[in-house]
């Protein structure tokens, strides 16, 4: 070793030449704070400009650079305005679309003219396109390449380019090759030898800048020995951080909860059905864990209609029993107010007060509340996010249960656990999903979690027939509706949109809502959306659920929880907008009486190939495993476990889905750090994961 071994990782990116404080806080925005961290910001991508594509040979997906000749421009005035420029190079044709032109920019395109561009390929209306490229004129002699190798394309912030990019991580580069010491190595020699991983700066160098001969298919299809050895190190950086926070968790001390047994048995006696076996299991796996001095962190899944539930309320007693508080929290309130309905159904006929807390509830009665929470008189307290701002104070908070949490992050979950702290005692946690995730998958994404799978339906369902079907029959469909509910059953229209706007999503549902209501004269036609108030939408649920409403139009607000089994039919337009999961989530809703209940998927034409695929999968299975993994397959971790917004599944490098043969070899290989080398669990996370541990630490 070296006289400074791991210097790069203290030097900060000021001693980067050009790079001054107004940079460096730049950088700072994406936690870049040393020589590593420049060092280890990985191209997201690489595109091919040492070679042109001859236009007979292009396909759409995937960036491509061409050059040919301009047959001629035109403007266009279709539905937005646009400049076509048609390109020909022998092989074939191609046109350039662009949606923002100037007049300079058009009359520079003259017939005759060659053009080299470079952008994204894909279908248009007549031939191949592509958008708003790149592009430069050529003279017909130029050197035929654009680039020797091929180029880097960083992931980046406001106000930082390409070039910048570029610029910085050559002069990283060349500080790694002049220092004596290179890159810290943390891997244990023994590991790296085993696994037959290519040295480290190596493999940053090499990815940084591939050399003119680098195996372009296996970079771009990130499988090259550089890109799998770093994401090794990667995945074994996350498991070890992981691993960190649930030793930490685990070194906490908990309130043993052995109270119970009869309040349980109680509700039980009460129920109209009987546990089926897979919630017993369930049950006894949590209520062991509460027994214990060190808090439960425990994910349960189980598919929509499982029962999670009922076997969180058993919980929740055990809990109540020994002298704790029970905080129930959903992530939307028509959820937690469903949720609230259940929970004082079954626990006050046994005399146990719930609670209820939303950002809706204010002023005199949120006082109020907030009194009976802090002297002990609420049991078990049910609402949304809201349970854990700073002024909720509970108790003796025994037992955070959490439905859905994969729309919460981390964070606010941790936020939850502090509230239990004050005592010194760390409250038990139990999550519930009904995202099914496959079971590698699993236990990379929440290895700091115990899993429990609710593997059974209740008895007495009858599946929901899928039918997937153009809204061209939209009148079909209507009718459809209106037989349904002639014969005394209900239906969901669901409404789906791109927008990320809920004002425009609501006002989307409204027009619905108000044309079948034109529709269907003598139905009663309900709307529920995320902008009505809370009591609002209790009185369109209630309404519905009494069978006051024959059809409830619905934006996704319903996706989770909501339970009317009368309900058997249900259309969701624009299905292809959603994720598997999520539609397998709204389908949930229907089949939960004994009638045959049916899902229309009711799709605008054309659907793409991958589409039509996805559809077909839902139309094809009711089991959320099997849907969750074609999920993971067309889609990728992120939307499968719904963390695509929070970013807590990043990467780097690692792709859980392209790297799944070397996952189980890093939960292997964090094992034996842990076990043997423990003084680089540390310096590997903060490598990796830098600003996220700081969650992890709390
Ligand atoms: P999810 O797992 O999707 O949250 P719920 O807890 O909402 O499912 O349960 C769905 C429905 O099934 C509810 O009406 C619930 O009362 C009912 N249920 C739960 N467990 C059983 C069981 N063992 N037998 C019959 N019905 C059950
Ligand atoms: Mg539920």
């Amino acid at each position: 070793m070296t006289a400074s071994p791991d210097e790069l990782s203290r030097l900060p990116v000021t001693v980067l030449k050009g790079v001054g404080p107004k940079s460096a806080e730049r950088l700072a925005r994406l936690d870049i704070e040393t020589v590593q961290d420049v060092l280890f910001h990985l191209p997201l991508r690489y595109q091919d400009r040492t070679r042109i594509v001859p236009m007979g040979q292009l396909h759409s997906g995937g960036e491509a650079a061409i050059e040919g000749e301009i047959e001629h421009a035109e403007i266009r005035f279709g539905r937005r305005r646009s400049l076509l420029v048609h390109l020909n190079d022998g092989s074939g044709r191609v046109i350039l679309r662009f949606f923002h032109f100037s007049a300079a920019q058009k009359n520079a395109l003259k017939p005759g003219l060659r053009l080299r561009c470079f952008g994204e390929v894909r279908n248009g209306p007549a031939c191949l396109e592509l958008v708003h490229p790149e592009y430069r004129p050529v003279a017909e002699d130029e050197a035929p390449a654009e680039a020797a190798s091929l180029t880097p394309v960083y992931p980046t912030t406001e106000g930082m380019h390409q070039l910048s990019w570029r610029d910085l991580t050559e002069k990283a580069l060349a500080m790694l090759r002049n220092s004596s010491a290179g890159l810290q190595e943390w891997l244990p020699a023994d590991l790296l030898e085993e696994y037959r991983l290519m040295p480290l700066s190596e493999a940053i160098s090499y990815l940084h800048r591939p050399p003119p001969d680098a195996p372009q298919l296996q970079l771009l299809e990130g499988q090259h020995p550089a890109q799998q050895r770093l994401a090794f190190e990667e995945l074994v950086a996350h498991q070890l951080s992981l691993r960190q926070a649930r030793q930490l968790h685990r070194s906490h001390q908990g309130p043993v909860l052995d109270g119970g047994k009869s309040l349980q048995e109680a509700l039980a006696a009460n129920l109209p059905f009987s546990l089926t076996t897979a919630q017993q299991r369930v049950l006894d796996e949590i209520c062991t864990d509460m027994v214990q001095r060190q808090p439960m962190l425990r994910l349960v899944q189980g598919d929509v209609g499982s029962g999670k539930t009922v076997v969180a309320a058993m919980a929740a007693l055990q809990a109540v029993a020994s002298g704790y508080q029970v905080a129930l929290m959903a992530p939307t309130e028509l959820l937690a107010e469903q949720h609230l309905k259940s929970f004082r159904q079954w626990l006050e006929p046994l005399q146990i007060p719930v609670g209820w807390l939303s950002g809706s509830v204010k002023g005199k009665a949120r006082q109020l509340l907030l009194e009976e929470l802090h002297a002990g008189r609420t049991g078990v307290l049910v609402g949304t996010q809201a349970l854990f701002q700073e002024d909720v104070q509970y108790h003796s908070l025994g037992l955070v249960i959490v439905d859905e949490q994969h729309r919460f992050g981390v964070h606010q979950r941790l936020a939850l656990r502090e509230k239990g702290a004050g005592s010194g005692l760390y409250p038990h946690q139990l999550i519930m999903t009904a995202t099914p995730i496959p079971r590698s998958l699993a236990m990379t994404a929440y290895a700091d979690l115990d899993l429990s799978v609710i593997d059974e339906l209740p008895p007495g369902r009858t599946p929901v027939t899928t039918v997937v079907v153009s809204d061209q029959r939209r009148d079909q469909i209507i009718e459809r509706v209106r037989a349904a509910c002639a014969q005394g059953r209900q239906a969901y229209w669901v409404c789906t949109l791109i927008e990320e706007s809920e004002a425009l999503q609501c006002q989307a549902a409204e027009d619905v809502a108000a044309e079948l209501q034109e529709e269907l004269q003598g139905l009663q036609v309900g709307l529920v959306h995320g902008r009505l108030s809370p009591q609002e939408k209790e009185q369109v649920m209630q309404a519905f659920k009494a069978g006051e409403i024959h059809l409830l139009v619905a934006t996704t607000v319903i996706e989770v929880g909501v339970d009317v089994p009368n309900a058997s039919l249900m259309i969701i337009e624009n299905p292809e907008r959603l994720g598997l999961s999520q539609l397998h989530q709204l389908r949930g809703r229907v089949g939960r009486g004994t009638v045959e209940s049916h899902c229309v998927l009711l799709y605008h034409p054309p659907l793409g190939e991958t589409a039509r695929e996805r559809l077909a999968v839902l139309r094809d299975s009711s089991d959320g495993f099997v849907i969750a993994r074609k999920d993971l397959e067309l889609r990728g971790p992120g939307e499968v476990l719904g963390v695509r917004q929070t970013g807590e599944m990043q990467f780097r490098i690692a792709d859980i889905l392209r790297d799944q043969a070397m996952l189980d070899l890093a939960r292997e290989a964090a094992d034996r750090i842990l076990a043997r080398h423990p003084e680089v669990v540390q310096p590997l996370v903060q490598r990796w994961l830098g600003r996220n541990t700081r969650y992890a630490r709390v």
